[in-house]
């Protein structure tokens, strides 16, 4: 339908313009008006202008956690809604992007072998975040596209399925994106929360755990800014019914060693193996401890979720899970099978000292202009190229010493991938102050 051209709505005896004033005024909307905003608007019936304008009232006036809850349920019911209820304990994860965090690989097997299901959509990468879907692609075979029902018996059979987004979810979502895109209205809390809440409360799980990121590789850059979503994204949950935890987690430098779709599955195939960096190690243990948690399952959940890493158990969900969907199950036994980007070159520190910062948005951008990410949506990507940390922050270096390596492909990208992180490294004097991977829990 041509979005420019409305249609009256037989419907809804929505008055869009006095539903803008009032919003414009400071009023608060009720669930009714919300619901029929968001389904006239999906259905083409309120036009973009009107919706445009709706949406810059909203950023300078805000909602209350009322309203932003009522608004992210219209945009959940939008389109179909999963339904999970055949799978016990259904769980599901959701991060807000970062750079080197392949937490979904190695968490999403470590629940499964603590006897939650994980029925999950995942995403692809966009700039400089990677997505978990691209990862697995680098595993030869393995298919993002399950039918419903292939999807339902892998999930109660394995305890994990994983597929891309190819279903119809809160298809409003997708539409107030891309208006609020060219609005000038991203950045407005009530809508980044209903944004990605509604496709949470649309996916179906009954538990879901959310991975708040902070610092320069995230969209969140102050642990203020971060609180503020998680607080607004808990209370989305609960107003929904369902059992939300948020955990804020830093992300100033990159999470483990290496970033990159292939070499991060690797990593991940190390860390089920309980010989991952102690970072990301960390990480997967506290989010499963929340899930366990937050799922009604609290005994001893930091124990369990540290055993079914050394146990080899979630290693065997995800070989099982790896082949059920397709993929070579040859690559998690042998991860040197990988197909890693031949070409290598190393970032050197120019001074001594310690290493005080390692930028994440320049890693990201590096692994982008390497070819491992894509700047639009469709864009092919090579699963091979990536850079490696060789030193984390807080550790010591000598003049000379190589700090980062890059992996690439016949030199491309490599002259500004190299720019783009000698610029990201900081070396000084003295040590930083120790920077503390989790930096607070909501819920
Ligand atoms: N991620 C989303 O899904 N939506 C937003 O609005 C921001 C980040």
């Amino acid at each position: 339908m041509d979005r420019s051209q409305p249609e009256a709505s037989a419907t809804t005896p929505l008055n869009v313009p006095d539903l803008i004033q009032r919003k414009r005024d400071g009023a608060a909307h009720s669930a009714a008006e919300l619901h029929a905003l968001i389904s006239g608007y999906t259905r083409g019936e309120v036009p973009d202008y009107q919706v445009s304008a709706w949406l810059m009232a909203v950023f300078f006036r805000g909602m209350t956690p009322q309203e932003t809850g009522d608004l992210t349920l219209a945009m959940a019911e939008s389109g179909d809604l999963l339904d999970l209820s055949s799978l016990p304990h259904t769980v599901d994860k959701h991060s807000t992007g970062g750079v080197g965090d392949k937490t979904s690989l190695i968490l999403t097997p470590m629940l499964a072998a603590l006897g939650l299901s994980v029925a999950k959509m995942s995403g692809r990468g966009l700039a400089h975040t990677g997505g978990t879907i691209d990862k697995l692609e680098s595993i030869p075979g393995w298919n993002p596209e399950l039918s419903d029902e292939a999807f339902l018996k892998q999930a109660r059979e394995v305890g994990l399925a994983l597929v891309g987004q190819s279903r119809n979810l809160a298809p409003a979502d997708g539409l107030l994106y891309a208006l609020r895109d060219v609005t000038a209205t991203v950045d407005c809390l009530p809508l980044i929360a209903s944004s990605i809440m509604s496709k949470k409360l649309a996916s179906g799980a009954q538990t879901i755990v959310l991975d708040v990121k902070v610092g320069a590789g995230a969209f969140m850059k102050t642990p203020e800014q971060g609180e503020a979503l998680a607080r607004a994204m808990v209370q989305i949950g609960e107003h929904a019914g369902r059992n939300v935890r948020a955990v804020l987690t830093d992300m100033q430098a990159p999470l483990g060693r290496l970033a990159g779709n292939a070499l991060e599955v690797q990593e991940a195939i190390a860390t089920l193996k309980g010989q991952g960096p102690q970072d990301l190690h960390d990480l997967c243990v506290e989010l499963a401890v929340e899930a366990l948690t937050a799922a009604g399952f609290p005994e001893q959940a930091r124990d369990r979720a540290e055993a079914s890493l050394q146990d080899g158990s979630a290693l065997s969900r995800f070989r099982a899970f790896v082949e059920a969907q397709g993929g070579d199950p040859s690559f998690v036994d042998d991860p040197s099978r990988f197909d890693v980007a031949p070409g290598r070159d190393e970032v050197l520190a120019q001074t001594g000292g310690f290493l005080s910062s390692l930028d994440a948005l320049s890693v990201g951008r590096a692994v982008l202009v390497l070819g491992g990410g894509r700047e639009r949506k469709g864009d092919a990507i090579d699963h091979g190229v990536g850079v490696e940390l060789l030193v984390k922050p807080g550790e010591a270096v000598t003049v000379g010493q190589p700090l980062l390596r890059l992996y690439h492909r016949e030199e491309r990208g490599l002259t500004r991938a190299l720019e783009l992180l000698r610029d990201g490294v900081t070396v000084a004097s003295t040590p930083p102050a120790p920077a503390p991977l989790i930096l607070g829990r909501i819920g």
